[in-house]
């Protein structure tokens, strides 16, 4: 199985650690027989704005056919939006990550208005944090997929990112034993997605080749994803690339992923919004 497209990569104006030029990743995706991708740069909320226009511009010297322009926005709470809307000051490129309700609105930092002026032609959308919920393992849980949920549903939203990816230590978390995770949660966001027309990605950076992830932890992960494709969900690929090239070891995952059953009609692309 070879890839041919990849819907989640990370330039330098990602706000994180990202550092790849867009004429690398072109020449890159080239070299890798990718035919089909797009940029999608962070947006956790307005604060990020700035680089997205910087993304924009890059895109725009780099554009050609097959290579599209997206974001990547983070599950945010309506808090912290209304607050950085407000002038908050101090350096909030990750958003404000403490000190929010627990269990309160939940929310996305870009708005139809938005998608148009920035020329987005489609939307990737991912859980990074808990919402000011704690640290204990199960809170996690149910914080997570009200996360998960939240973003199945959402009109402007195209491929759910990278499903419990999570960042940092979480002993006794899902990271350990993914089997603490509610199956109803997994049907009940697999049916989500099925009604909301919402891809599911499969994450290859922050999931399958991460290092930070045990090897049982990424043979549960890839039950869990041939549990959804039983369940008739639709996936896309994303490297969610943030080398300085596009280099990662597309042929290691898809090696993983054709073990566990998975065939090139699994993947599929998000519909560009025609601008
Ligand atoms: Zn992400
Ligand atoms: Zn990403």
């Amino acid at each position: 199985m070879i890839f041919n497209d990849d819907w989640h990569i990370h330039s330098e104006h990602s706000c994180d650690g990202a550092c790849m030029r867009m004429e690398d990743l072109v020449t890159g995706a080239a070299d890798k027989g990718i035919m089909d991708y797009g940029i999608t740069d962070h947006i956790h909320t307005q604060y990020n704005f700035p680089d997205i226009i910087n993304s924009r511009k890059a895109y725009e010297v780099n554009r050609k056919p097959g290579f599209h322009f997206g974001v990547e926005v983070s599950c945010v709470s309506r808090w912290e939006i209304d607050k950085v809307a407000a002038g908050a000051g101090g350096k909030l490129t990750y958003g404000i990550r403490e000190g929010g309700p627990a269990g309160g609105e939940l929310a996305i930092a870009i708005d139809e208005d938005y998608i148009d002026a920035r020329g987005i032609e489609y939307v990737v959308a991912g859980t990074h944090w808990s919402m000011y919920a704690g640290h204990r393992a199960e809170d996690l849980v149910r914080d997570y997929h009200r996360q998960n949920m939240f973003l199945s549903q959402h009109r402007l939203v195209d491929i759910v990112a990278h499903p419990w990816w999570y960042y940092g230590p979480c002993e006794d978390g899902w990271t350990t034993d993914f089997g603490m995770i509610p199956e109803s949660m997994h049907d009940e966001f697999a049916r989500s997605c099925i009604e909301n027309n919402k891809l599911v990605e499969i994450n290859l950076a922050a999931m399958l080749l991460a290092k930070n992830y045990s090897d049982k932890f990424k043979r549960e992960y890839m039950e869990y994803l041939v549990f959804l494709k039983e369940a008739g969900v639709r996936f896309s690929i994303g490297s969610d690339c943030h080398n300085e090239f596009y280099n990662l070891d597309m042929q290691k995952a898809s090696d993983m992923l054709g073990s566990a059953g998975f065939e090139e009609s699994d993947f599929h692309s998000p519909v560009p919004r025609v601008l």
